[in-house]
């Protein structure tokens, strides 16, 4: 996609796999370049020959997301690649553990919160250092959960870590509301990913009791958060910052 010659490039993170892929594949379709960033290669090579077989102008940064350097030099390198970034999905991330708080490791705990939160604060700082450059900003969108909006028992650590998210994903809005630059954060519900099936995979019968607590009696699809993300990244959601969108199928609505 262009607009006054310019190509509209989309960087995404956790892209070779679940939601950040699906989020990868929708944001091609919709005519933008894309920087695919995630610690798993071969997934992310797949997705770039996948996505270059349908003309789009894609290229795979292998990075872990909690590694100062490796994120600086990698959203360098895409910069460098592609001139600019005007959308960036900082999705990776892992769920960790299950154990509740009186029982979780502090391995787990700093895992967790370093992927989680510290991956996301990392990548957002370079992504603001280099859009604010742009004279057209940019937005990003954050990968939160609805355990950033409430809390689950069990998984103390990936809850902080996305409450952390929304928190962060406020004060960058305000910070960089006159500056051309939205912030929001996506709050997906349970969505049918390899992270959901390892998480419902620690309890007998986990399937079941999950689709017990859903209003409308099903998982959601990845491609139900990709056109939520997409949406916000658009101009559509022009007057939107600083938001926690829940796509939960009203999960958190009771
Ligand atoms: P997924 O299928 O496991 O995909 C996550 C991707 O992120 C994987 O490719 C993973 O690589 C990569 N990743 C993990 N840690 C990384 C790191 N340190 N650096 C770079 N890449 C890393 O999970 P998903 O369900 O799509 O999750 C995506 C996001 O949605 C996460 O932030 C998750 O918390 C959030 N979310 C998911 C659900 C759900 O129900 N699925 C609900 C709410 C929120 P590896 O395979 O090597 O780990």
């Amino acid at each position: 996609m262009t607009e006054n010659g310019r190509k509209h490039v989309a960087l995404v993170t956790g892209a070779s796999s679940g939601i950040g892929r699906a989020t990868a594949r929708l944001f091609a379709q919709n005519g933008y370049s894309l920087a695919l960033v995630d610690r798993d290669e071969p997934g992310g090579n797949a997705l770039v020959e996948e996505l270059q077989a349908t003309g789009t102008d894609c290229a795979f940064f292998a990075c872990d997301v909690s590694d100062e350097g490796a994120v600086t030099d990698t959203i360098r390198r895409a910069i460098t690649r592609f001139g600019h970034i005007d959308a960036a999905f900082n999705n990776a991330g892992i769920e960790g553990e299950t154990a509740i708080t009186g029982e979780c490791t502090s391995a787990n705990w700093d895992r967790v919160i370093n992927i989680n939160l510290r991956g996301v604060w990392l990548c957002m700082r370079e992504e603001l250092y280099y859009m604010l450059n742009e004279e057209t900003g940019g937005v990003i969108v954050n990968c939160a959960s609805v355990a950033g909006m409430v809390g689950i028992a069990g998984i103390p650590a990936y809850v902080a870590a996305k409450h952390g998210v929304v928190g962060l994903t406020k004060a960058a809005a305000l910070e960089y509301a006159t500056r051309k630059i939205r912030v929001n954060a996506i709050c997906p519900g349970a969505i049918e990913t390899p992270m959901l099936q390892r998480f419902m995979s620690t309890a007998e019968n986990g399937r079941e009791q999950m689709i017990a607590t859903e209003p409308m009696g099903r998982i959601g699809r990845p491609e139900e958060i990709a056109e939520a993300v997409l949406w916000l990244c658009s101009k559509g959601a022009s007057f939107t910052t600083g938001q926690a969108v829940a796509v939960d199928g009203g999960w958190t609505a009771r």
